[in-house]
């Protein structure tokens, strides 16, 4: 596929920077923004899956939390490599990733997002925020500061809007059930568009053209099962993406985590350099940082 405006972009496919971890309260930013008057900066570190922590404005997010024990979960059913799940470990314990937090944001609750470890080891008090679907059954988890995103909500001076998806398509997207993504704003930080676990798709699009993200995270494995296709993106997906975004920086994730991901960080690599993406397009591996802004 020809990607435009290749000139002003630069070719970064395949690599990510690597940061040192500093903890959920960056002390160095931190101290800048206070003598600058700016928020502290924007960063992500992937944890595994789509499981992140997400420092933006000065306060830590966790993304989409599954933090069990490498093969401690069966596989999903009806699917072309059946191997427990997580395939791998967390980069560093789950209680020191929960100690990292400051509120949970979870795009929905299938267990890969959302497991038994993590609903144990999270504050009951501490906010989580959801898509409306959501709200009743994290309450029933004991859950007692859930926030509903409806179309946009404030939460620490960050705007978090929510954007639809579809996990899948036709019969097994809807048996996926209702999915969304979020759009982090604060003034003086990139707009960050996490798009959760959709293919490419209207709402994707729509996503795009109202926020003009500066980063886009992808939950890019290709999950499926033996029949009905993909039920997040692949190849195909991630190059709609960068022609409908060509100067945004992708972050591609929920790869090589679950059992159903049938595509890896080598072949999405490869794929984009066939494809001469000239777009950064970033494939942390897991425990890597990245910097957003
Ligand atoms: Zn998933």
């Amino acid at each position: 596929m020809p990607i435009t405006r290749r000139a002003f972009l630069k070719t970064t496919a395949g690599s990510a920077v690597t940061l040192a971890w500093s903890g959920a309260h960056d002390t160095a930013s931190a101290a800048q923004s206070a003598a600058t008057g700016t928020p502290p900066g924007a960063r992500l570190r992937l944890l595994r899956n789509a499981t992140s922590l997400i420092q933006y404005g000065g306060r830590t997010i966790l993304l989409d939390p599954f933090l069990s024990p490498a093969g401690a979960l069966p596989a999903f059913n009806n699917t072309p490599n059946p191997k427990p799940n997580p395939l791998v470990a967390l980069p560093m314990p789950a209680a020191q990733v929960v100690a990292s937090a400051d509120a949970t944001l979870l795009t929905h609750l299938h267990v890969d997002h959302w497991d038994p470890v993590a609903r144990e080891l999270l504050p009951k008090g501490r906010p989580v925020l959801v898509q409306p679907a959501d709200r009743e059954r994290v309450v029933q988890a004991g859950f007692t500061a859930v926030h509903v995103v409806e179309s946009s909500l404030t939460w620490e001076g960050i705007t978090i809007a929510r954007t639809g998806g579809q996990h899948g398509r036709g019969e097994v997207g809807q048996r996926m059930g209702t999915v969304c993504g979020y759009v982090l704003t604060r003034a003086g930080l990139p707009t960050v568009y996490i798009a959760g676990d959709t293919i490419w798709c209207p709402e994707v699009a729509d996503a795009i053209r109202v926020h003009a993200p500066d980063v886009i995270v992808l939950n890019a494995g290709e999950a499926q099962f033996l029949e009905g296709g993909p039920i997040i993106m692949g190849l195909a997906d991630v190059l709609q993406v960068v022609q409908a975004a060509p100067a945004a920086t992708i972050v591609a994730v929920h790869l090589e985590a679950v059992n159903h991901c049938m595509l890896s960080r080598e072949g999405l690599r490869t794929g984009l350099q066939r494809a001469a993406v000239r777009s950064t397009v970033l494939i942390p591996r897991d425990g890597e940082e990245v910097r957003l802004a």
